[in-house]
């Protein structure tokens, strides 16, 4: 473990640092207009780590909205095509850090996906915990507001600069080039432990009426599968998708091969999708198997509290982002809303 202090200007010095070495393009938190978004960063002080939240989360690095698999010849034969980038990531909020680590397991649980798992390899992550609380921001409330794991580099904002703490080699040599970093001081440790308790209450604009280990279970109570609270939400869902779309922990993808002009060769490549999209079920004869709006919005519900939580050994898959709530028009994305409305009528036990 390697952990440092730095002033507002050593932080600064060391990622212009990292930006002129060149031999990592460096991604960061930046402004866009009002909003947020990480963007390839040119200078340090375009960095926002004081940010809310980003527009999209940084699964966009790991697992592109659109990407090439393999290039093939039509009388036989392929290539594989890897992205095999190296890029320093700067600014991930904990929850999105929980999001990308609940995403790796996926993507080498039952295939080694290794187009997502050698951008993952390539990535070094500097996570920043939350200063400014988005505007429906719930991660506490799901136990997401601090991360221990997956960074390569913490930030934590305290009194006079930032504590730094590497958590994997990677980590340790970047940090080593903050040659104006100082030793920590148990205050300035004390500081970050604060503002982890504060996080972990204040990450909070959504609040469960029970602990997120309950969803799961809650999920399960026979009766709940055919609550008319989907049917109810569902009715006013514009089928947009937009609530997948910004969702950190939805990775759903759909694979197409295209020909090209001279018809000798071409691509496959994949693309984001969302189950709650009308013919994301769509398969061989026009059948859907989940043709209703309803059954749409419910399954998500079902992804996030039980189905991709029991895949991956984890107690919930929404990690409390707040990005559905806010992308939502008729507002109905809240998976609060829907799990509360449940523990409301089937009780708690
Ligand atoms: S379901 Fe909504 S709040 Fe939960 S992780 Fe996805 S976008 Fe964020
Ligand atoms: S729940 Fe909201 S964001 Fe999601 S598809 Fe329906 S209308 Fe669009």
């Amino acid at each position: 473990m390697s952990i440092k202090k730095l002033s507002e200007q050593a932080l600064a010095k060391w990622v212009d640092k990292m930006i002129a070495e060149q031999s990592q393009e460096v991604f960061g938190i930046q402004a866009k207009g009002d909003r947020f978004s990480f963007e390839k960063l040119e200078q340090a002080k375009d960095l926002r780590l004081d940010y809310d939240v980003s527009l999209q989360p940084p699964k966009k690095f790991f697992q592109p909205p659109i990407e090439t698999l393999l290039t093939f010849q039509v009388k036989g034969g392929y290539d594989s095509v890897t992205d095999d980038t190296k890029f320093i990531l700067l600014g991930v909020h904990p929850y999105d850090m929980i999001a990308l680590n609940q995403m790796t397991t996926i993507f080498q649980q039952d295939f080694y996906d290794d187009h997502y798992m050698t951008r993952r390899k390539n990535a070094t992550i500097i996570a920043c915990d939350v200063q400014t609380p988005s505007e429906h921001v719930f991660a506490a409330t799901m136990g997401k507001a601090v991360v221990h794991e997956g960074y390569d580099i913490l930030l934590t904002k305290t009194n006079g600069g930032y504590v730094a703490e590497a958590a994997t080699e990677k980590g340790k040599s970047l940090l080593a080039k903050a040659t104006d970093a100082q030793d920590v001081t148990d205050q300035d440790l004390a500081a970050r432990q604060r503002t982890w308790e504060d996080n972990k209450n204040r990450l909070n604009k959504h609040e469960l009426k029970s602990h997120y280990s309950y969803i799961g279970r809650l999920l399960e109570k026979p009766g709940v599968y055919e609550h008319p609270v989907f049917e109810e939400k569902a009715k006013t869902c514009f089928s947009c998708g937009s609530c997948t779309q910004v969702c950190p922990t939805c990775y759903c993808f759909s694979v197409s091969e295209d020909v090209n002009w001279d018809l000798k060769s071409g691509q496959r490549q994949r693309s984001w999708d969302g189950c709650m999209l009308d013919g994301f079920t769509e398969v061989a004869g026009g059948h859907e198997f989940r043709k209703k709006r309803s059954d749409r919005f419910r399954h998500r519900i079902y992804r996030k509290g039980k189905y991709v939580p029991g895949k991956i050994g984890e107690e919930v898959a929404c990690v409390g982002c707040g990005r559905c709530v806010g992308a939502c028009l008729p507002d109905i994305a809240n998976p609060v809303n829907i799990y509360n409305q449940l523990i409301e009528d089937f009780g708690i036990a």
